[in-house]
This record gives C-alpha cells, sequence and structure tokens, in this order.
C-alpha cells in the first residue's frame, strides 16, 4: 500500500480497487488538477468542472471558461457531488477517463459555516 502520493496522505478507509492509486497498482503522474464533483456514477466514475477566465481582447474583457473532466472516484475516497477535490493524470483507465481523485480538498466556504446558521435556523424554529 502507498501511504504518500504528491503530498497527499492516503485515506483512513480502505480499499479492494485495483485502479486506486493508494490500495491497489495505479501510478499517477505529475499532471493535476483541481475541480468540483457535479455528477457520480455506480462505476466508481465520477465528473468534476471548473471555471477559468479568459481575456478577450478585443472588449477587453474576461469572458468565464469552463473545463470538465471524468475521473476515477476509488471506494475509499467516495467524494460526493458538490465537494471539491484533487485530481491527477493516470494512463487511460477506461473511455473516457485517464485521472483519479486523490482527496476530497476542505473548500474555503466549507460546510461547517454554511451548515451552522442553518442549524441555528432549525432549533429556533424548533
Ligand atoms: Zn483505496
Amino acid at each position: 500500500m502507498t501511504t504518500t502520493i504528491l503530498g497527499v496522505k492516503a485515506p483512513t478507509k480502505k480499499c479492494t480497487d485495483g485502479n486506486c492509486p493508494f490500495h491497489g497498482s495505479l501510478n499517477v503522474k505529475k499532471e493535476t488538477f483541481k475541480g468540483t464533483v457535479i455528477k457520480r456514477d455506480s462505476n466508481h466514475t465520477a465528473t468534476i468542472e471548473w471555471f477559468r477566465p479568459r481575456l478577450v481582447p478585443k472588449y477587453e474583457r474576461y469572458e468565464i471558461r469552463r473545463s470538465r473532466m471524468r475521473v476515477h472516484n476509488p471506494a475509499c475516497v467516495d467524494a460526493q457531488v458538490g465537494q471539491p477535490v484533487f485530481v491527477v493524470r493516470t494512463r487511460p483507465l477506461s473511455k473516457t477517463k485517464n485521472a483519479v481523485i486523490l482527496s476530497v480538498l476542505v473548500s474555503e466556504s466549507s460546510s461547517k459555516t454554511k451548515a451552522a446558521p442553518l442549524k441555528d435556523a432549525a432549533e429556533a424554529a424548533a
């Protein structure tokens, strides 16, 4: 079992996935991505997306460009929809996948700050 990949520690959960970079035999490359999970499917696959500004010289303004990517989602990572994730390039895993999720990132606007006011509101209503 691999304990650390590109500075990311292995998740505490274990899995039997051969395509898991921590518990399986999958090697990762050094190209990395950050994105948000927008879709999950049953076969340990997720779709991530991220946005980036691109300058339009004629109008001297920025337009927002979107990138999407299909990635492997190992059982031990199990990223959920809406979570920001750290992804690395691998060998092709299927027709559309050549990357794997290494870890779920803790977002700046973490769920704690969002959940707290909701809880307070629920308690006030109760
Ligand atoms: Zn694993």
